[in-house]
This record gives C-alpha cells, structure tokens and sequence, in this order.
C-alpha cells in the first residue's frame, strides 16, 4: 500500500515538474523565434536603407549600376537583393535565392515574415527615386540558420526535459519512499495490537512531523483506550462481585428452605422474606448497572422541560420521608425554573436526599436549599456523620463506598453519587461536596446558565 502511494506522490510530483518544464521552454521556444524574426526585420531594413543610399550616390543611371560596389555592403549570405523598374522587369538580382519570387510593389516599407516556397522568409519592398525614374528594391532574407538554430535548441531541450523528468521521478520515489518508511513500522506494529496487548506502544523519534505527530495520537488513543477497558474491565468485575452477595445470600436460603421450610412455617416465612429482600437489592443493583451502562454507551436521551425545582424537591422529599420517619426534612429557598430532564434530576435528588438520610444518625436534619445566584443550584446539606477529607475524591467514581460494613447495613451499593455525577454533567453542570467528620456534610449542585429559564 504505501508502496503505491509513493508511486503516486513521485508520479504527481514528476508530472507537475514535466508541466512547468514544457511550460517554460515553450515561451522560451516562442520568445526566442519572435525575437530572431523581429532582428531579421530589422536587418532587411537596415540592409534596404544602405542599398538605397549607396544607389544614391553612386549611380548615375541605373543601367550602369556598380554592383560589386552596391553590393559588397551585404553581410549575410542568407540576405538576397533585386532590384525592379517600374515596369516589373529586374534591373539586378543577387545571386543566391534566385528561384524565389516575391512581387515587388506590395506592403512597401514594412517589413514581412512569410512562409513560401519551402522556406521561413523575412522581405522588405521599398520604392526608390532617381532622375525622375522609379525602382523597387527587395531585400529578402532567409531565416534557415535561425530556424536550424532554434530546431537545434528544440531538440536539446527535448533530450534535456526528458531526463529532468526521469530524474525528478526517480528521486521523487526515493525521498517519498524515505519519508514514508515510519509508516510501514507503524503499519506493522499497530498489526500486533489487541485487546490483549494495548499496553504496546508507538515508538516516536525524530523530528515533530506529521507522522511523528500521528503517532503521538495514536500513542494518546491508545492510552485512552487502555484506561477505559480497564475501567470496563473493573466495572464488569465489581458489578459480578456485587451480585455475588445477594446470590450466595438467595441460595443459602434457598437451601434452608429446602431442607427445613416445607414443614416449619417460621423458617419458611423467614427464608421468603430475606429473599425477597435480596431479590430487591439485586433489582435495584441491576438497575443502576444498566442506567451506567446506557449512559457509557451515550443510548440515554435528555428530554428537557421546564419545570421548578422546588416543587420537584417537596416530591422528592416526601417519598424520603415514608422511609425514613424519624428525620427531619426541611426545604429552603425560592422557586426556581430550570430546563432539564425531569425524571433523571429527581433521580439526582433522590440520591442526594436519600444518602443525607442514610449517613446522618438517629433524629438527624437534613436540609435541602434551591436557589438562583448567577445561577441554579440545590445544596443538600446533613449534620451526619460527615466524610473523612481523604475519601472525598474517591465518593464519586463506582462503587466506591467508605465503610463498606456499614454501606452494607444501609443498603449501600456505592453507585449513587456516580449516576448523581453523570446527571448532572450531562446536564452540563458541576457537582462539589463540603464535609467534615462528625460534622456533616454539603453537596451543591450548579446548573450551567443557559439551562434557567426564569
Ligand atoms: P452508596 O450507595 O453506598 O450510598 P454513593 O455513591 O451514593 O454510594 O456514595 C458513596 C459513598 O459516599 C458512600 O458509601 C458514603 O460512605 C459516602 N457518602 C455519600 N453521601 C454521604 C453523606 N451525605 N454523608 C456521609 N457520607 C456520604
């Protein structure tokens, strides 16, 4: 493949060369050729101008013109001269080009190219004077030495831009081929990477390119790739974890049942309870699993409304209350509008609400505030036993629970606060704890700006 890609590169760089070449010898060519005509029409003149002066002086008729006098001013053995009467009869002819014949009193004084009798010729026709008679003089040049010339030039420059070419596509081949080279290693070495063995890595040396800096992306891809299948990998393996609990828990009772439920109603009653317990949690394990899950894949659609947050948090805080009777819920703050999915932000101020519940001791007071600074926000606020400084980096990602012995009493799975994350930052907003030991504890959720619609 990139074998072909340099012949490609080579074959254009050749080819745009070769233009530029045929491109500026062509004008070279053309110039060159109107500039030999334009200097043999300055010679015929030139020539016609001598002829006529020294007629002038020398003769005194023109039938006893002194030729070789006349004559021996002409230079070029290419530049014929004939003299005409009036009548058309010529008077003298030079010797050479006798077979060509060019009438005589056309296109007086200017000179002209053309293009007869197998040759490439410049003539000028001019009227002369003398006593009272009148001639024509017709000074004609062959241009053959030129045109030799410039078919020489023609041919040299063929041979010349031929090679050009050649060179410039052999050499474009070489240097692209050279410059290329790290792709075939990338090539290769990308081939030996799986899933197994993303840890590999593009090795970058030499100096900040293009290539240099695909591979760097790739390096970074690689890196981001590796992290989330770990995170994947962690997820899968904590999840298991998790759900290995409440089976072991089912089975055992399942057991128990078996052996001893068919006849003791208390057993029996007992095992259904806890089962039915676990199979609870299991859901809501299940549950939240899938909620992250579809969030991770992006397969979860905001359906934005308006609505206020206040009165959602009197929903939220009455559902609360019917499972945690001895706390105090007080709500604080004004009505505040905003735009955002209705069912994911009480899921957010359930999680907020119920882990206030959770973590504050007997007869704790939690306090919800909604209000609008520069803009919306819910504080969830609990004199309970607060969260240690060192943790509260970590109360975020899955799973994550302080003490898992007591998560387990309260029922914990360690997934709230990172739905509550990923609610709220889909939402485009932020999410901050304040806590101290013993304490209590402060989260603030901020909605971007945008999202009030007051
Ligand atoms: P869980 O389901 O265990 O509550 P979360 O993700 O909601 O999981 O919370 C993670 C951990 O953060 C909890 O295990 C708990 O120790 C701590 N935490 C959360 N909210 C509070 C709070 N209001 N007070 C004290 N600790 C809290």
């Amino acid at each position: 493949m990139p074998r072909r890609i340099t012949f490609r590169i080579a074959l254009l760089y050749s080819a745009v060369f070769s233009c530029v070449l045929i491109f500026l010898n062509a004008s070279v060519l053309y110039t060159l050729k109107y500039y030999l005509i334009y200097q043999s029409m300055k010679q015929v003149t030139v020539q016609s101008e001598v002829i006529a002066s020294k007629l002038d002086i020398s003769a005194k008729d023109m039938s006893s013109i002194p030729k070789d006098m006349v004559f021996s001013g002409i230079a070029d053995e290419n530049i014929y001269v004939k003299i005409f009467d009036s009548k058309g009869n010529i008077v003298y002819q030079s010797k050479n080009l006798e077979e060509v014949y060019i009438p005589y009193a056309i296109n007086l004084g200017v000179p002209v190219k053309i293009d007869e009798f197998d040759k490439d010729l410049v003539y000028l026709n001019t009227k002369f004077k003398k006593d009272n008679s009148i001639f024509y003089i017709q000074v004609v040049k062959d241009m053959k030495n030129e045109y030799a010339f410039l078919k020489l030039l023609f041919i040299l420059m063929f041979f010349a831009d031929g090679a050009g070419i050649l060179i410039s596509f052999v050499t474009g081949y070489l240097v692209t081929k050279r410059a290329l080279k790290p792709v075939d290693y990338m090539i290769k070495e990308v081939k030996e990477i799986d899933a197994k063995r993303l840890s590999k890595r593009l090795k970058v040396y030499g100096k900040e390119d293009e290539l240099v800096r695909l591979a760097k992306t790739f390096n970074d891809m690689l890196d981001r790739l590796e992290e989330s299948f770990a995170r994947q990998n962690r997820f899968v393996s904590d999840a298991s974890h998790e759900l290995r609990t409440p089976i072991s828990i089912i089975k055992g009772y399942i057991d128990m049942l078996d052996r001893w439920g068919k006849e003791d109603k208390e057993i029996l009653e007992e095992g259904i309870k806890a089962i039915k317990k676990q199979t609870l949690e299991m859901e809501n394990l299940v549950e939240k699993l899938l909620f992250l899950a579809r969030g991770d894949d992006r397969s979860i659609k905001l359906e934005k409304d308006t609505f206020d947050l206040k009165e959602m948090a009197e929903e939220v805080i009455a559902e609360i209350k019917l499972i945690y009777e001895d706390k105090d819920i007080l709500l604080k703050g004004e009505s505040v509008n905003i735009k955002a999915d209705k069912r994911l932000i009480k899921e957010l101020l359930r999680i907020l609400v119920d882990n206030a519940a959770k973590y504050t001791l007997k007869d704790g007071r939690i306090e919800i505030e909604i209000g609008n600074s520069d803009r919306a926000y819910i504080k969830v606020r609990d004199n309970g036993i607060g969260i240690p400084e060192e943790e509260l980096p970590h109360i975020f990602e899955r799973f994550y629970r302080i003490d898992k012995a007591r998560s387990k009493e309260t029922g914990g799975t360690g997934l709230g606060l990172s739905i509550a994350k990923w609610i709220v930052e889909e939402h485009g907003g932020e999410i901050h704890v304040r806590s101290k030991v013993g304490e209590g504890s402060e989260f603030t959720v901020l909605f971007p700006i945008d999202n009030d619609s007051k």
